[in-house]
């Protein structure tokens, strides 16, 4: 089969592999019908993320059609249309129980997948944990509309559910990219009072506008002043930053109001500092980390109820076989491109 695959620091190659094999009885082979290109595929790329195993065949966010199961799978079936989750979790450990999943103590918990065991930019894949880390699409749900469950849409959906955020809440998002988006989505199923997001590009600052009317939309260098005119003066309730860009993290808390709840979402290249002489008496209560992605059934529900629609996302669709191309459109920003996806059933 082939597999778009880490070869070294800067390259990634598809190239030919074996197809897949059950090693586990817990384990699923699902053949993949559609993946998507992911900002984390290329910090594997350009070597940020050093755990990540030469030769692994990249890929996390994809959906597929099971083929074969374990002795130990109940929950899905070969034929089953299913999303895989970025984090493959045990399901009986400390953490998993507790709705921690990204904090799994297996060694292949958390997010292995297309890092430390091959995933799914490629014809099939291997997933271990099949019973906790693939979810049944429901019928009335297309691929398209499912394929951001596992990863981005987790991702929002949980940013959105720990941010605690009220009908009364003037809640700032910052970063309006594909995360960003995905968590804008869920923040505007809890119905605050009011949304702003902050975005610098043009081109994502439209892509609101047209999409979300009833958005508010502020770039970074206004932002604090912004968010003060729409909030009585207070500061924002609730802040997600999801940009992770050099100033960002200051942004959060600084348009946070006092007693705030400030959600970091991003992951940053560097340090960050926090200034607790500068913010003291503010009170700020900031929640960290990376998604707990245990919500999945959850989620296609509410895309079944049309309640999520993640398919304005999808600006640029690509045959498995022209995936190099694919990665040139997202990694430069080309065309207009907030999210690719391809096509792994199509090689030309
Ligand atoms: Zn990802
Ligand atoms: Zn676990």
């Amino acid at each position: 089969m082939l597999a778009y695959t880490y070869i070294k620091k800067g390259e990634f190659r598809l190239i030919e592999k074996e197809k897949p094999e059950l090693k586990n009885e817990k384990d699923a082979i699902v053949r993949v019908t559609l993946s998507s290109i992911c900002t984390s595929d290329l910090h594997i790329k350009h070597g940020s993320v050093p755990r990540t195993v030469p030769g692994i065949t990249v890929g996390h966010e994809m959906v597929g059609i099971v083929e074969q199961v374990g002795t130990g799978i109940v929950s899905v079936k070969p034929g089953d249309r299913v999303v895989v989750n970025v984090e493959t979790f045990c399901g009986e450990c400390y953490f998993c129980r507790h709705g921690y999943v990204n904090n799994c103590t297996d060694p292949n918990g958390g997010w292995a997948l297309g890092c430390r065991i091959d995933g799914g930019q490629a014809e099939y894949v291997r997933v271990p944990y099949a019973d906790q880390c693939l979810n049944r699409i429901p019928d009335t749900v297309t691929n398209e509309q499912a394929i951001f469950v596992g990863d981005i849409l987790a991702t929002g959906f949980w940013a959105a559910r720990i941010s605690e955020i009220t009908e009364e809440d003037t809640v700032l998002i910052i970063g309006a990219g594909p995360t960003g988006l995905c968590t804008l989505f869920c923040v505007m199923l809890k119905h605050p009072h009011r949304i702003i997001v902050c975005e610098k590009s043009e081109e994502r600052i439209r892509f609101v506008r047209d999409h979300y009317p009833d958005v508010l939309i502020t770039t970074p260098e206004n932002c604090k002043a912004f968010v003060l005119q729409h909030s009585g003066n207070r500061g924002a309730d609730v802040v997600l930053e999801v940009a992770g860009s050099d100033d960002t993290f200051r942004m959060a808390w600084e348009c946070a109001r006092p007693n705030a709840i400030v959600s970091i979402v991003a992951l940053y290249d560097k340090p960050q500092v926090l200034p607790l002489p500068d913010m003291y008496g503010k009170n700020l209560t900031f929640k960290t980390g990376g998604v707990d992605g245990c919500n999945c059934a959850e989620i296609l529900r509410l895309i079944a109820e049309k309640k999520i629609d993640t398919t304005p996302l999808i600006t640029h669709r690509y045959p498995l076989s022209e995936i190099d191309e694919a990665y040139r459109i997202f990694e430069n920003r080309k065309d207009g491109v907030i999210k690719v996806v391809i096509d792994c059933n199509k090689i030309i």
